[in-house]
């Protein structure tokens, strides 16, 4: 890796290759194995893959490994053709690539830094791409690569030499001096030695929306002085807490060591965190089991991480964990206003907490928990003004897959903060607003935050012996009247939401799974399943509980169990959520029904527990997040509520669930 990256003047060294990532497959391994070069000019966008998404890059298996060389001799291993890999064992680094090109939302999925390591270690310094899902796009910036679209590609294959700042104009001030200085840490290692000056804020009073709030709440450097921001802002804003967890934090240790030497400090531990959380159960899913040692070491630097930082320690105790990370985090640690960063893209769920709250990447991670400052590009905000009220057989869930499918699809939540407010978000609980925050990552949203009411106070103390109601309320944050809203201010009437799925699409004819593949149950059609999946930190709450429980309920006083054939998994969001549902009774009537109980953690969710299909042709109706190809198996797998997961589950197809529905025996057949 070249010590003098960025140059003044970018141009393709010579005899470095560009790699075109098409949607002919066959291309792709022309020129990795058969020396194909081909010309930007010779192909066009609609050519080149879309939507490649970050668990194709470096699917979960790769990210065992924690240094980036080796990650990236497993660069794109989940790109699969007809069963097999497209990229063999270090295709890319052995192919001489200096550009790597794709279509539309490169790198969408979770904000796992590693997809863009693989590329930056295996020589890749320049991406070109119609579009980047923002989590990603950070990620190239903190690592000093170079980002530009198919126009600027043609001119370097031309020869041309191109100025730097034709690649950085687009960005904001403070973006363009962390790519020009090679990325986030020789930026932050500048900024301390003042041999960085940042740029002003306008100070200039105006209404702002609820993230642009806290971001001011927290501005440095100020000496105290209130300022305003706006959108596009570049700041620098104290951190009041974040947490990583096993895939991730080998990672953060290591690069403080490389970056800070052996004996780097964690300034202020106390809010934030190291869990175990995701890999509990990998181990155990035969196509992980070969990775056990790489596993245990992860763990182990894990363990020496918080050793050395004095972090909170949520490891497994007894091999069991305390939960998922978001999960804890909310009921344990995240307070009204805060501003929090973690390196997991489901962090945004703590927004259900009014507070602001967002994944990044290692690098930044390390970087933000070393020095207690993150960079921020101030969002735009897109506001949802929820009305009415949910039918019985809705959720949350419907909710936001309503919204993916009619906003988030058209880009119109992309980066933005989603703003969540209006009567009828008062009448949804703590839990499923966070359903609605969670995943705003799907949306490819900056974050989603909710209006904090009583509820929100209610709910902090009756979990909390920290907190006074004086404190909670204190912290408030509403937006300004007359904030400013770029993604406009749309109304959801939650009286007009239909139980909905995200449908699998259909990759090999190039509709890509994606949460955005919005479908009403009630058009579907009859959708078999093979497996129902009821968890993660999308539905693994005591409420998503509660769901789960009225429903089982309603099936064992029918006189039913799990229908045949279908395989119902329940997993705890957390170890409080697995004591309620011990407590109430619940966990002995899932039992009677035929479902499996899963100890607290990730598991199905990134493939790496029970739950996951075995083969192509299985369905699965889960509650998680995302159906990206693969990423629970390689199965088709459908997004639904908590209450359509479980209806489904003995029903044995894809079923809406309303409160009459096993009332006559089978009639949904
Ligand atoms: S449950 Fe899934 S989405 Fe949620 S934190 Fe775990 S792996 Fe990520």
């Amino acid at each position: 890796m070249s010590d003098n990256w960025p140059p003044e003047q970018v141009s393709l060294n010579e005899g470095a290759r560009v790699l075109f990532l098409t949607k002919n497959l066959e291309l792709i391994k022309q020129q990795l194995y058969n020396g194909l070069n081909l010309r930007m000019e010779d192909l066009s966008v609609e050519d080149l893959l879309d939507d490649i998404n970050t668990d194709v890059m470096t699917p979960a298996w790769v990210c065992f490994d924690y240094d980036p060389a080796m990650i990236a001799n497993n660069a794109y291993a989940g790109l699969m053709h007809e069963g097999e890999r497209v990229f063999a064992p270090n295709a890319l680094k052995d192919g001489g690539f200096e550009a790597i090109v794709t279509g539309h939302r490169k790198g969408t999925g979770s904000s796992r830094e590693t997809a863009a390591q693989c590329e930056r270690w295996s020589g890749i310094r320049i991406v070109i791409a119609a579009s980047f899902a923002p989590i990603h796009e950070r990620n190239n910036i903190n690592l000093g690569q170079l980002m530009g679209d198919h126009e600027i590609l043609k001119r370097l294959q031309d020869g041309e030499s191109i100025s730097l700042s034709e690649f950085t104009s687009k960005y904001d001030s403070v973006t363009q001096l962390i790519i020009e200085n090679g990325g986030i840490f020789p930026f932050a290692k500048k900024l301390k030695a003042d041999e960085i000056e940042l740029p002003d804020v306008d100070s200039t009073h105006r209404p702002m929306t609820m993230a642009e709030k806290i971001i001011s709440n927290k501005l440095i450097g100020l000496n105290g002085v209130a300022k305003c921001v706006s959108p596009g802002d570049a700041v620098l804003a104290a951190v009041d807490g974040g947490y990583s967890h096993e895939f991730t934090t080998a990672q953060v240790h290591r690069f403080l060591q490389q970056e800070y030497g052996d004996d780097y400090a964690v300034p202020n531990p106390s809010k934030f965190a190291v869990f175990e959380d995701h890999l509990l159960y990998a181990t155990g899913v035969p196509r992980f089991g070969p990775f056990e040692e790489k596993i245990q070491l992860l763990r182990d630097l894990q363990i020496s991480f918080q050793q050395h930082t004095g972090v909170r320690d949520y490891s497994a105790v007894n091999g069991i964990s305390p939960g998922i990370c978001h999960q804890v985090a909310r009921e344990e640690f995240i307070d009204v206003g805060d501003f929090i960063q973690a390196t997991d893209s489901h962090t945004c769920m703590g927004g259900a907490s009014n507070a602001l709250t967002y994944g990044v990447g290692s690098t930044e991670y390390a970087n933000l928990v070393h020095n207690q400052f993150a960079f921020v590009k101030v969002p735009e905000s897109i506001r949802f003004e929820l009305i009415g009220t949910l039918d019985d057989g809705c959720t949350a869930k419907d909710v936001i897959l309503h919204i993916l499918w009619k906003y988030a699809k058209n880009s119109e939540t992309l980066d933005r903060s989603m703003e969540f407010g209006g009567p009828g978000l008062g009448s949804l609980s703590m839990d499923e607003r966070a359903t609605l925050c969670n995943m705003a990552t799907e949306c490819s949203a900056k974050t989603g935050i909710c209006e904090p009411d009583n509820l929100t106070v209610e709910w902090l103390l009756s979990r909390r012996d920290d907190l006074t109601e004086e404190d909670i309320r204190s912290a408030f944050v509403m937006p300004d009247v007359n904030a400013h809203y770029d993604g406009g201010v749309h109304t959801i009437n939650l009286d007009e939401i239909r139980p909905m799925v995200a449908h699998p699409g259909n990759p090999d004819e190039g509709i890509p799974s994606d949460p955005t593949n919005g479908a009403y149950i009630d058009e579907l059609g009859d959708v078999s399943i093979d497996i129902a999946y009821a968890g993660s930190c999308t539905a693994g709450k005591d409420d998503d509980f509660a769901y789960y429980a009225m429903v089982t309920k309603a099936a064992l006083d029918a006189g039913l169990t799990v229908a045949d054939g279908v395989e119902c998994y329940i997993q705890f969001g957390s170890k409080t959520v697995k004591d309620l549902s011990e407590r109430n009774g619940w966990s002995r009537m899932f039992e009677q029904a035929g479902v499996k109980l899963i100890d607290p953690g990730c598991g199905a969710c990134i493939g790496a527990g029970p739950g996951v299909s075995n083969e192509s042709e299985q369905v699965t109706v889960s509650a998680i997040n995302r159906n990206f190809q693969g990423r629970s198996g390689p199965g088709k797998l459908y997004l639904a509520s908590p209450l359509t997961v479980m209806a489904s589950a003995f029903t044995g197809k894809i079923t809406a669930w309303r409160s009459d529905l096993f009332d006559e025996g089978p009639s949904w057949n």
